[in-house]
């Protein structure tokens, strides 16, 4: 059997078990395409999720256009992967930077804070990626964005794609915007991208996370749990800076007496 075949095979199995969502997906992508043309990008940050659409967008439009947001802070391994993959896939790529960095931001609003109601773009996160992105979008004659957005990532999430859907018209930016793969479980995507082999970021093994984003971020709810192990001196220092616990009872803390059971 050649490849090609065994691999429609494998394709075939997974779109069994994806109930169609895989069509699903690269049928939206494939629509949004046609009907934006040019002004179409992939918002690609180097995780698995919009790396697998965007080589779904690639199959669709090898020509079409990825935006990386490199915030400064992203991790070395995620800078290095899109660089690597962008000359193996050869990417139409938009890179996209800060004109403030994160340092200079924490020293003027203090470490990023959980998202709100009524904080719902912490400042770092407008200077770091909402403004790059925007003007980025405006020098580019972009007013379309794919991405690879989950619902399952977080309820934050959840609650945009059940109440906008999986695409939609964003008034406040003045852009469409379409996330096929927002239904997906966790699951079904770690099986898409092995049987379609599609390369992974090495900060994920390395630093044995889930996600990946700016390093030091503490705008999340587990971003200590992400910390210390991704870096531990930094998170010691941090948390001798805030005041508060330092590494080793980060570690105490983590043996849970109230966990009962045997
Ligand atoms: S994800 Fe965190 S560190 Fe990155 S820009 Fe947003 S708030 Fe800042």
């Amino acid at each position: 059997m050649i490849e090609r075949e065994r691999n429609s095979e494998r394709g075939r199995g997974t779109a069994e078990k994806t109930d169609g969502k895989i069509e699903k997906s690269v049928g939206m992508i494939k629509e949004a395409v046609e009907r934006h043309g040019e002004h179409i990008a992939v918002g690609w940050s180097g995780g698995r999720a919009s790396t697998t659409v965007l080589r779904m967008a690639l199959n669709i439009d090898s020509k079409i256009k990825a935006i990386f947001e490199n915030t400064g802070v992203e991790y070395p391994e995620t800078v290095a992967f899109i660089k690597r993959m962008t000359k193996e896939w050869g990417v139409n790529l938009i890179e996209v930077h800060p004109t403030i960095n994160f340092w200079e931001i924490v020293k003027k609003y203090g470490y990023p804070q959980i998202r709100t109601q009524k904080n719902r773009v912490p400042k770092c996160c407008y200077h770091l990626k909402e403004k790059p992105l925007k003007d980025a979008l405006k020098a580019f004659d972009v007013n379309a964005l794919v991405d690879g957005i989950q619902m399952c990532e977080s309820h934050m999430r959840f609650m945009v794609i059940k109440y906008r859907g999986e695409s939609y018209y964003q008034k406040t930016w003045g852009i469409w915007k379409y996330h096929p793969i927002a239904t997906w479980t966790k699951d079904q995507l770690t099986e898409y991208i092995m049987e379609n082999n599609i390369p992974q970021n090495e900060a994920y093994a390395k630093y044995k996370i889930e996600r990946t984003g700016c390093w030091p971020c503490t705008g999340y709810i587990s971003w200590e749990n992400v910390m210390v192990k991704t870096n531990p001196k930094f998170y010691s220092l941090l948390k001798e800076k805030m005041g508060s616990r330092t590494l080793d009872h980060y570690y105490q803390s983590q043996v849970a007496p109230c966990r009962g059971g045997g």
